[in-house]
Order: C-alpha cells, then structure tokens, then sequence
C-alpha cells in the first residue's frame, strides 16, 4: 500500500512488541521492529498482569486470557496475599489485595508468545540502534552495523536505559535518567515440590502470589508455567544506592541485608535457601524514573521502560507498557497521514505520562511500605493495610475507555488548533 506511515520501532521488549501488535492491524500503518541483541529474547522474572492489564490487551489481541494461557503458560491467580514477615508479629495476614483474577506467567514464553502474532519479516534483530536525526522528511535511524534506516516516526522501547529516551528529552538528559529507587533484589525460579518443601505449606494455603513484608527487607513467591515452577524474590533496601547494576549474593550478603528478626518469621530460612540453590546467585538493583518531562518530541516518543521505568512492587511495569501500546495503537490508527503522527505523539504524552508517574511514585511508597520503611504503618497489619489499599487503588481503577477516548479527543483538539 503507498502513502503508509513508515514506523521504525527501536527495542524488542515486552513494549515495543506489543506496540508493533497493537499497530500491525493498521492497513495505513508499516512497522518495522529492531532489537539489538542477536535474538528477541526475554531473561529473568516471572510477572504478573493485573485485571486491567488484560483488558488493555484483550483490545489488542482477542482472547488474550486464553492466548496467554494456550501460547505462554499463563496461570489464572487471585491478586497477591500480603503477610507479615518478620518479628514477633510474623505470619499475620496484612490482606487479600483485589478481589478480580489476574495472571502470573514467564517473560521468556509471553515475548515468544507475542511474537508469534508477528510477521518474521517486520522484525530485525542484531540491529543497535546509535542515533536518531530527525529532519522535515522525518527520522534517519543509524545503527551500530554501519546501516541506516528512514522512517515517518520512531517509537522508542528500548528499556531503562534507553538512548532514545535520551533523544526525546533533549538537553541534559542525564537529568532524567534512571536511578536506583533504594532497593536490590535477588530471584530463582524453583520446581513447584521443592518449593513447597522449603516454604512449607503454610506459603501455599491461597491460590495467590505471597508477599511477606518485613524489617528492611520484603519476599515474594508466586506460581507460573502452568503451575510447574515458583517464582522466588527476595528484596532488600540499599541504603548506599548503589549504581552497580548486578552484585554477586552470597549467603553472606544475605546474611548482612536481612534483620535477625526474619528468622522470627517461617519463610526467610527457606527463600535464603531457595535463592542460594542456583549456580552464581546474583542481586539486581531496582531502578526508576523519578521525573520525565515529556514522552514526545516531534515524530519521535517513548513507551515502556524506557518512558517511566517503576520499580517492581506493585507489579505494574509490563501493564503500563501494555497500557502504551493500547493508546498509541488507537490513536495511531486514527490518523491518515504523516502530518498527524506528531498530534497523535503528544496526545500520548499527555495522557500517558501524569498516569504513569503516578504508578512510579505509589510503586516507591508501596516499596516503603514492604520493606517497613513507613514510619506511621511500620509493621503493624491493619496501618498496613489500609496505606496499601490506596497506593494500589489508582492502580487498577483506570477506564480503559475513557482513557482511550480522552486521548482521542485531545489528538483531535492538537490536530484542529
Ligand atoms: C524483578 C521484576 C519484576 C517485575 N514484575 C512485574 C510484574 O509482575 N508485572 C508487570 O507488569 N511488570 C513487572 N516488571 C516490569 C516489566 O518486566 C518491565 O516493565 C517490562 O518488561 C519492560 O519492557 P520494555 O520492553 O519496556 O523494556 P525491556 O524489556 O528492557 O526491552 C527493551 C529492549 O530494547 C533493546 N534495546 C536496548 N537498546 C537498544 C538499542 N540501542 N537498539 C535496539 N534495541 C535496543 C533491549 O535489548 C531490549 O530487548 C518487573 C520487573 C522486574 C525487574
């Protein structure tokens, strides 16, 4: 089809494949996606994908439950049960958060699975993007190979450290760079038995995700691959906010990052020994995005991590990535022409920006609140409880459709100013 809208899409994550899906579908739309590393491939964690999260997906891929649970080894799980860890209190229930059915599942078999909805040739891998020019005619993509690409627009996914992020906050991007949020975390994925027989069954009453909030520290445990394997998180503060990416974890370390008063508890013996069992134990630290002034510049933007990075604790950074690609596909597929894409790119900004820095800011507090830095809620269950219930509410009461209609209507209004 002539007169398309060229997109080149730079990262082949979890965002900038779900955009592509989300764009794809578009006749007036051609999408070209580049990943750096020699394969798509996702590494690490199992993640967990709220109600909402589903919904904004469902938009973009029917049956997206089923897909998921057919494609990628999705678990249907109640919303995380929250327990005090650590201290005399140890074992007491905090709460049962949400009451609606999400799904746990594996980085690894989503990306594949998301991928499958793709044709091979739109998607280039071994592609390091090295910079962005951006002209009248539209945006010279150069990459590490010597090669060189034109497009209408480009979408940046390139993850927490992203340099085109870089490019789209314009002077000083140092200034809005990520930075370590004051955690690090250490994970292994177990063999659901083995699991069961280091936490005992006390960690597998509910059919739900643990998290057990404790002194200076908090552990997280939830079932993926079609309830094969467990997914086992210890994280600690780091007060020093340390910018080592990656740290070796020894039973040492360990022994230093977690308060005596864990032992008091039933699961930090068992998670210490579960995590130690790996060849090579590593703690990666926890980054985000404190502030970022815009997702847009001209015809290029931003989604995913590499616009608001969060830290992990309320289990958001995937939904929000799928959030993106559920408004940029609407919006992109509202426009006919090469001259609306950049209403369209800021309309996304507009919207998308205030709601994500929300989750980034109540992510930290959640953070504070696990790992009993809050000064009012401490350890106690009921103060925790209720500071929890609100630093989760916004998360998960969004309206998808008048989300998407707000956006809509705000392109409409930078199109006929
Ligand atoms: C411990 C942990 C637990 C989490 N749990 C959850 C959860 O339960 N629920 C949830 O919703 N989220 C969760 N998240 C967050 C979620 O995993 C991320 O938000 C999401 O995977 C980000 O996807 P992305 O595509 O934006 O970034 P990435 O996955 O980082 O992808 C970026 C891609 O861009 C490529 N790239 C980088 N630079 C270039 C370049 N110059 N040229 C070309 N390609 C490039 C990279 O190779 C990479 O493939 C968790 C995160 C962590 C760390």
């Amino acid at each position: 089809m002539t007169n398309q809208i060229r997109i080149g899409i730079v990262g082949g994550g979890l965002a900038g494949i779900t955009v592509a899906i989300a764009l794809v579908k578009h006749p007036h739309v051609d999408v070209q996606v580049y990943e750096s590393a020699p394969k798509f491939i996702e590494r690490g964690a199992g993640i967990g994908l709220s109600p909402i999260t589903l919904e904004a997906l469902g938009d973009i891929i029917p049956s997206a439950v089923d897909f998921l649970k057919t494609h990628a080894g999705a678990v249907e799980i109640d919303a995380a049960r929250l327990v005090v860890g650590s201290g005399p209190g140890a074992g007491t229930l905090i709460s049962d958060l949400g009451v609606a059915a999400g799904v746990t599942l594996n980085r690894a078999p989503l990306l594949q699975a998301l991928l499958s909805l793709l044709p091979g040739n739109m998607l280039h891998a071994a592609k390091r993007v090295r910079s962005l020019e951006q002209s009248d005619s539209g945006v010279t993509v150069a990459f590490e190979d010597g090669t060189d690409a034109h497009f209408d627009a480009v979408i940046g996914a390139d993850g927490i450290f992203s340099s085109i992020r870089n490019f789209v906050v314009g002077e000083k991007p140092e200034k809005y760079a990520a930075s370590p949020a004051g955690w690090w975390d250490c994970r292994h994925l177990v063999p659901f038995e083995k699991a069961k027989t280091a936490l005992g069954d006390e960690s597998f009453k509910v059919d739900r995700q643990y998290a057990w909030l404790g002194d200076g520290a908090a552990m997280l445990h939830g079932i993926v691959e079609n309830g094969t394997m467990v997914q086992c998180i210890i994280a600690v503060i780091d007060k020093n906010l340390s910018t080592d990416r990656k740290r070796k974890v020894t039973r040492q370390v360990l022994q230093d990052a977690l308060p005596a008063s864990w032992y008091e508890g039933t699961v930090a013996k068992g998670m210490v020994e579960l995590i130690l069992d790996q060849e090579d134990p590593k703690g990666y630290a926890i980054w985000e995005h404190k502030f970022t002034p815009t997702y847009a510049n001209n015809q290029v933007c931003i989604v995913g991590d590499a616009a608001h990075t969060t830290s992990p604790w309320q289990s958001a950074g995937a939904g929000m990535a799928i959030e993106d690609a559920f408004i940029l596909g609407h919006l992109l597929g509202d426009i006919s022409s090469v001259q609306e894409v950049n209403a369209a790119f800021r309309a996304f900004d507009a919207l998308r920006r205030p709601r994500c820095q929300r989750v980034i800011d109540t992510g930290r507090k959640t953070g504070h609140l696990f790992c009993g830095q809050d000064e009012v809620a401490g350890l106690d269950a009921r103060k925790l409880n209720e500071s929890l219930g609100q630093t989760f509410a916004h998360v998960g009461s969004l309206n998808l459709e008048s989300h998407k209609n707000d956006a809509l209507k705000t392109m409409r209004a930078f199109l006929a100013s």
